[in-house]
């Protein structure tokens, strides 16, 4: 086993890829460790990111990576995973490896960055639509569908307040509900009059090809013309790995932190969409690492941090 690192990484996304670069300046000893499984990895490119606009996710991953290149305190394993983290006398013990534990290391702190898992609605071949002009965040996408025949699918109750939200966008936005009861009735009237239908019925065909949709078929053969639209996903953080240390959670599977990001384990810290109800976006998630680096500092040499 090698010394202690002061810092390891879970998860190399903009969160802790952030957090890597802004600890490597502090000259701390870094590992990060990220499996390389980017949760927009389904789309061509990515919106928003202030200077990097329209960047295939890769794209700004790898550049990301480069820069750290230049900093031989911080080392960055890519295509491994941790499989576990407990505590242990130098602070923490994790195991990590390819496709199963091959080596363990200790670090001072840990920094849990593994973003979150996205279960799409159960429709007919929604993944081949995915990213391409069917998308999750509306913040990002939105404008490049502006003014366009769009629909909304989703199961969850926070459904109406979405189609409020993309009607910025268009006048002629459709709601799938794919059979559930998402939408009450009071929320489908209010919907109806800012003039967005609600369909209940479930979806028996995305129509389209290479990912472009053109219609959604119904259940009971009603058809509807479609340029490209948004999907409402499940999200959930895969924590198994924390069993050693399970920090609280709220009932989303997103981890409970405080404003500087720590976690209810001492020296056990979160960033990004795993610890985020917040937007979830690039430039939230790189400004999150970013803040937690300045707080590990802080409390590594014992600063009581005041942002
Ligand atoms: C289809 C899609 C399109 C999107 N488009 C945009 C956009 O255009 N603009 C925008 O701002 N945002 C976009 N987002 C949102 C954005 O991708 C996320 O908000 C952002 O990636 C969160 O960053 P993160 O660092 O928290 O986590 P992630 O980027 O999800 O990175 C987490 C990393 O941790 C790794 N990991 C997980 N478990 C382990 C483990 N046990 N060991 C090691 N590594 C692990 C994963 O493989 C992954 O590489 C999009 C999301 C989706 C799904």
């Amino acid at each position: 086993m090698t010394e202690p690192y002061d810092v390891l990484i879970v998860g190399g996304g903009p969160a802790g890829l952030s957090a890597a670069l802004n600890l490597g300046r502090a000259l701390m000893r870094v590992l990060l460790v990220d499996a390389d499984r980017p949760r927009n990895a389904a789309t061509l490119v990515s919106h928003g990111f202030l200077t990097r606009d329209g960047v295939p996710p890769h794209e700004l991953r790898r550049l990301a990576r480069e820069e750290l290149a230049g900093y031989p305190n911080v080392e960055v394993r890519t295509r491994q995973r941790v499989f576990g983290i407990e505590e242990s006398d130098a602070g923490f013990a994790a195991r990590l490896g390819r496709r199963s534990p091959e080596e363990s290391v200790t670090a001072r702190a840990v920094l849990l960055a593994s973003g979150l898992r996205e279960t799409l609605p159960d429709v007919p071949n929604l993944r081949g639509f995915y990213g391409v002009s069917l998308f999750s965040c509306v913040a990002c996408d939105a404008w490049d569908l502006r003014d366009r025949r769009l629909a909304l699918i989703g199961e969850s109750a926070d459904l109406a307040s979405r189609a409020r939200l993309i009607a910025r966008w268009t006048d002629a936005l459709t709601v799938f509900t794919h059979g559930s009861d998402a939408i009450g009735p009071d929320e489908e009237a209010e919907l109806l009059a800012q003039g967005i239908a609600v369909e209940r019925a479930p979806i028996m065909e995305l129509q389209g090809e290479k990912g472009w949709i053109t219609g959604i078929r119904l259940e009971g053969g009603a058809e509807h013309a479609i340029d490209g639209g948004f999907v409402q996903p499940r999200w959930d953080a895969e924590l198994g790995y924390l069993q050693g240390l399970a920090p609280d959670a709220d009932e989303a599977g997103h981890l409970i932190v405080d404003r500087s990001g720590r976690t209810s384990r001492p020296g056990v810290y979160a960033a990004g969409d795993i610890a985020s109800p917040g937007p979830q976006q690039l430039m939230v998630a790189a400004g999150a690492g970013a803040r937690v680096a300045a707080v590990i500092v802080h409390d590594a040499v014992g600063i009581t941090t005041t942002h």
